[in-house]
């Protein structure tokens, strides 16, 4: 137990360790006898989970409801005592985590399929946080997976790189994905796995001067410039990212900048800009090189400053620069960002949410009908999602098929009542072109409202946009409706008018 609490780096309060300590005991007993296939005892895995939650979610129920996520499943111990003795949030926490592990996963070709089984693997969990202990438990069983037979470890660890890893990313877990990706990498292809490790090894070795060299001289040139910032470390590309980038460039390792990259740590965003600044003016940067993640964060809302520059005879270097805040986030994401708003930090001090992750928690606050909510995830959920921009930059996330009206009701309904036309990528476009990834759309708006036809409801693929046509061609049909009752009742006003006279 002491070992268990100095493993987490976070002060608890007595009442905190309180309870971690009876869910320790309470774990320990439950599963008392049990061995896990190393010969360990087999609570030694509820707590291994335990300490990696604790490193980026150190969250007092979700901590206790790790150490008996397997209680349920496999002691004699029911839900029902685990809520009697830890009460209703960590007993719910320990359901969802059971509940998830009866959802089977089938791997597939088809990526959308694919990513349909995320989608509902997030659905299914409810709560973020027990998607986190799923995570937690997945990775500490990566970690002790050469005990099991490698039949089921290939099962594991492919089901690892489809799912949890994937997840991870969404959630910008950074550190958990990498580490799940090169665990389950090593298995799933290990041919693969030692080419590329070879590959990276001779790099390494080739360049390993060269980064030092670099790193020296960046420090020395803004020292004399006189910008702060906290540290310069350098960072190796993960090896299952570098064998995707080279399946992408065929192989040729020559095209792949970011093997090795300086990342550079500043307090504050302004010292991010100002470091970019002086790298620029001493070092020539390579053209369309340079990401602003700071001011455009991923998706995922991962945030940071990306440029390349040439470093002496012609070799080429990429620098990322962020705030100490801005990488705690990109190893932390979404655990990162909820933490803090619980320790009652502002809220707008953390990455934003996916947004795909908070319409799918306001989708289980509103209060919606079953069947609608059903239809809602249906088309929302069960495809693969596409990020568009509007003109200012803000992101949109819309479903895979997504044409011009979605966009232009993601936007405001105010804009979708209005379109008269748009422009995507600066061209014009019709209102029905379907939007790729990454397309910058421009709504052209008019003053008068737009005449909406059934067509509209046709070619718009998210519900939103789907209810917001239905609702304006309701209002239009009753319109009609209504005049001509009033018309009738004008003609039957005329009528005894002419009778009376
Ligand atoms: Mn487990």
């Amino acid at each position: 137990m002491q070992n268990f609490l100095k493993s987490i780096p976070h002060k608890f309060t007595a009442k905190e360790e309180q309870i971690l300590q009876k869910a320790f005991e309470f774990g320990n007993n439950a599963h008392k006898g049990q061995k896990r296939k190393n010969g360990d005892d087999y609570f030694t895995h509820p707590v291994g989970a335990s300490i990696i939650l604790g490193q980026i979610f150190p969250d007092t129920p979700t901590l206790a409801a790790t150490l008996l996520h397997d209680v349920p499943e496999d002691t004699g111990m029911s839900l029902e005592t685990i809520e009697k003795e830890f009460g209703k949030e960590v007993a719910r926490l320990i359901d969802g985590v059971t509940q998830l592990g009866h959802v089977r996963f089938k791997s597939s070709k088809d990526k959308y399929y694919v990513e349909n089984l995320r989608k509902l693997f997030i659905a299914t969990s409810q709560d973020i946080r027990v998607i986190l202990i799923k995570l937690a438990d997945r990775l500490h069983n990566m970690r002790t997976i050469e005990f099991i037979p490698p039949e089921k470890q290939k099962k594991v660890a492919m089901e690892t790189l489809e799912m949890y890893s994937p997840i991870a990313g969404r959630l910008g877990i950074g550190a958990w994905k990498d580490e799940l990706e090169d665990l389950s990498f090593k298995i799933v292809f290990p041919k693969e796995f030692e080419e590329t490790k070879k590959l990276l090894e001779d790099e390494l070795k080739k360049r390993n001067e060269n980064l030092k060299d670099m790193q020296k001289r960046l420090g020395h040139t803004l020292r004399t410039e006189g910008i702060k910032y906290l540290e310069i470390t350098g960072r190796v590309k993960r090896l299952y990212s570098l064998y995707n980038k080279l399946k992408r460039y065929k192989g040729d390792i020559s095209k792949i900048y970011d093997i090795m990259a300086l990342r550079i740590i500043t307090k504050s965003t302004a010292d991010c800009y100002a470091v970019l600044g002086a790298i620029h003016k001493h070092f020539q940067p390579v053209p369309n090189r340079i990401k602003d993640f700071i001011a455009t964060p991923k998706p995922n809302g991962y945030q940071s400053i990306h440029t390349t520059v040439f470093d002496k005879n012609g070799s080429i270097m990429e620098i990322q620069i962020r705030t100490d805040l801005m990488h705690e986030e990109a190893e932390r994401g979404i655990a990162a960002h909820w933490f803090y708003s619980e320790e009652g930090k502002p809220e707008n001090s953390g990455p934003m949410k996916p947004s795909w992750i908070a319409e799918l928690q306001a989708w289980h606050e509103e209060d919606t009908n079953p069947d609608e909510y059903l239809e809602r995830l249906k088309i929302d959920f069960f495809r693969d999602r596409i990020f568009v921009f509007t003109p200012k930059g803000d992101i949109k996330d819309l479903p895979h098929g997504a044409t011009v009206i979605d966009f232009a009701f993601a936007v405001h309904s105010d804009l979708g009542y209005h379109m008269m036309g748009a422009k995507i990528n600066g061209k014009m476009a019709s209102i029905y072109d379907e939007l790729s990834q990454e397309d910058v759309v421009e709504i052209i708006k008019s003053k008068k409202p737009a005449t909406i036809s059934r067509d509209w409801l046709d070619a718009a693929k998210t519900s939103g946009a789907r209810n917001k046509i239905r609702h304006y061609l309701n209002e239009h049909d009753k319109g009609i409706i209504q005049r001509v009752k009033e018309l009738k009742l004008q003609d039957f006003k005329i009528a005894r008018f002419f009778r009376k006279k």
